[in-house]
């Protein structure tokens, strides 16, 4: 086998499962080889059985076989999702952070990525990233060049506390879809399991049955974690409610989430103290 083509990107010498049907791309697949556990496809599990890259998955998913990520490929919506996710958390609940400051770049590379490959994809993303100010994003050709694909790379100040929460309730979103639809694989396919202690939460928000987190799973959750009694109310953001079905109505609510969560919440509910 060869190298995989988005490692090597990475500068990470890592052998490919496959390649992409798509484009071709040589792409690690599941279960990670890297010390990181990060990788690059999966074989899609709604109808063809195929294999896609990173940048593929959203567009395969939606447009061809007219689903989702987390139903198509449950592993790498489990990877991203849960990275973001508890990305979030650890940001908005660490001690030594000031209330509403913004990620690092590191971090902000890691939402973007979620952003980017799962929710709301970057085919929504690209048409509509100008209708921001250009300080807050670039387009990345370089790193899914070989896909034939751009990346729109959000710069940390992007990521206000607003928009960490709605970045936080789309990973949610796609989460709980993900609990729905492989329930009984959930322990395999995540790869973070204090995240799987409120997966069947997050099931029954998406199906509209549940707004909040029982204040013991939420504890336990954050306990779990490492996190710090001055943690975020997860249940404060799940109230503000779903993310909207379409995928360019996603991006719109996203790029203007200030705007829209001011008139909902009277203070940033993540960054409350309690
Ligand atoms: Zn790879
Ligand atoms: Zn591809
Ligand atoms: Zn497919």
């Amino acid at each position: 086998m060869s190298q995989c083509y988005f490692c090597g990107k990475e500068k990470v010498v890592n052998e490919s499962g496959g390649s992409c049907s798509k484009c071709t791309a040589s792409i690690c697949l599941p279960p990670p080889q890297r010390k990181d556990q990060r990788f690059h496809g999966e074989f899609c599990r709604c109808r063809c059985g195929r294999a896609f890259c990173m940048p593929h998955i959203s567009t395969h998913s939606l447009y061809e076989e007219r689903s989702n990520p987390s139903s198509c490929f449950p592993v790498l919506t489990g990877a991203l999702g849960s990275g973001a996710l508890g990305l979030i958390v650890d940001l908005v609940s660490s001690t030594s952070r000031e209330p509403g400051s913004l990620p690092g770049r590191k971090e902000a590379d890691q939402l973007s990525e979620f952003l980017n490959s799962i929710a709301p994809g970057h085919s929504a993303l690209l048409p509509r990233v100008a209708s921001l100010d250009e300080s807050l994003w670039s387009i990345d050709e370089e790193r899914w060049g070989y896909a034939g694909e751009s990346f729109a790379a959000f710069e940390p100040s992007f990521f206000t506390a607003d928009r960490m929460k709605y970045v936080f309730l789309l990973a949610a979103y796609e989460l709980g879809s993900l609990f729905r639809k492989h329930r009984d694989e959930v322990a395999t396919l995540m790869p973070d399991e204090t995240i799987e202690i409120i997966l069947p939460a997050l099931g029954e928000w998406v199906e509209g049955q549940r707004v909040t987190l029982d204040e013991s799973i939420e504890s336990a959750f954050l306990q779990k974690r490492g996190c710090s009694s001055a943690a975020s109310s997860l249940s404060d953001v799940l109230k503000l409610g779903q993310p909207p079905a379409r995928e360019e109505d996603r991006v719109g609510w996203l790029f203007h989430a200030a705007v829209a969560s001011s008139s909902q919440v009277t203070e940033p509910a993540l960054m409350r103290s309690r």
